[in-house]
């Protein structure tokens, strides 16, 4: 599940701002968000109760954390990192009250965590501890049980300056924890593009219909989708792989193969329908691995340019 749960994504969508009006965390259904940022908590809460509003059901109760981190110091682990996670060291600019803060409201989260033992428990509660006190960067969820979710976004100067990322990250990070098959026994080898681009497919139309602007989602997708397939190529893999396999999911749902509701409303992550109809053997999906990249941009507007 390592696999499936830290991704750092590159971004080239340009800012766009997002509405927002008043909100509090008592509105949302299944998650809790502890923003120790100086972000606004109504934009992430607002966020939170769109997506949660979009979701045909909701499994787990999540807990989102989102901590400030300092500069960018190197694209490597924090030095001696022995926790589960994985991302850039940036200075820390958390203070201990915040840390404990954090810890707190952890601690008190994973005590309803009943799949995991103590011992579990306070190996979680180590790491995150262990993160927040040496700079580690952010954006994951971790299907810690099938009904407790964690999700860490940390803020650094860029990503507070950039809320159109900041948004898609939150809105993909966020729809993890709505797929309810995560922790289900059912693994194929598609697993790894579909779960990451069912993420990032929500997220970018998230941020075109919250953002008011949902006539430039396929366009802004396609466009998207070229410019990775051409920087870091056509197999369906790491590096970008939730941003190549965008493709794959958008010529699967053109194609009339796959209804695109049951990715916007998580459904296609329900009882593992997804694993079930996503074999290599199934047609449609050796034809979408082939053809997910041939992309062109025709009178300005993108679009698939497949075999006859
Ligand atoms: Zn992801």
């Amino acid at each position: 599940m390592n696999l499936l749960k830290k991704l750092v994504i590159a971004c080239v969508i340009i800012f766009s701002s997002l509405s927002v009006s008043s909100a509090n965390s008592a509105q949302l259904k299944s998650i809790e968000i502890f923003n120790v940022s100086s972000l606004q908590n109504d934009y992430f809460i607002n966020m939170a109760k769109y997506a949660e509003e979009q979701m045909a059901s909701l499994a787990a109760n999540t807990i989102v954390i989102v901590y400030p981190i300092g500069r960018f110091l190197t694209g490597e682990n924090p030095k001696n990192n022995s926790t589960s996670f994985r991302g850039a060291s940036h200075e820390v600019v958390l203070t201990e009250t915040q840390v404990n803060k954090i810890n707190l409201r952890v601690s008190n989260f994973l005590q309803k965590a009943s799949c995991l033992s103590a011992k579990d428990k306070k190996r979680i509660s180590m790491d995150i501890d262990w993160w927040l006190r040496n700079g580690g960067a952010s954006q994951l969820q971790d299907p810690i049980c099938k009904k407790n979710r964690l999700v860490m976004i940390s803020i650094d100067p860029d990503r507070k300056r950039d809320k159109r990322d900041l948004s898609r990250v939150f809105f993909h990070e966020l729809y993890h924890s709505f797929q309810h098959d995560l922790n289900d026994n059912c693994r194929g080898p598609n697993d790894l593009w579909v779960i990451e681009a069912g993420a990032e497919y929500f997220a970018q139309h998230s941020i075109a219909a919250y953002g008011g602007k949902p006539e430039n989602f396929i366009n802004d997708l396609l466009k998207f989708v070229l410019w990775h397939a051409r920087m870091l190529g056509t197999k369906l893999k790491d590096p970008g792989v939730a941003e190549k396999g965008l493709g794959a999911l958008r010529l699967m749902i053109q194609k009339g193969w796959l209804d695109e509701s049951r990715i916007l409303n998580g459904s296609f992550f329900h009882k593992c329908a997804r694993v079930e109809e996503f074999k290599n053997s199934n047609p449609h999906v050796q034809y979408i691995k082939k053809n997910w990249h041939k992309i062109e941009k025709v009178n300005g507007a993108y679009t698939f340019n497949l075999p006859k």
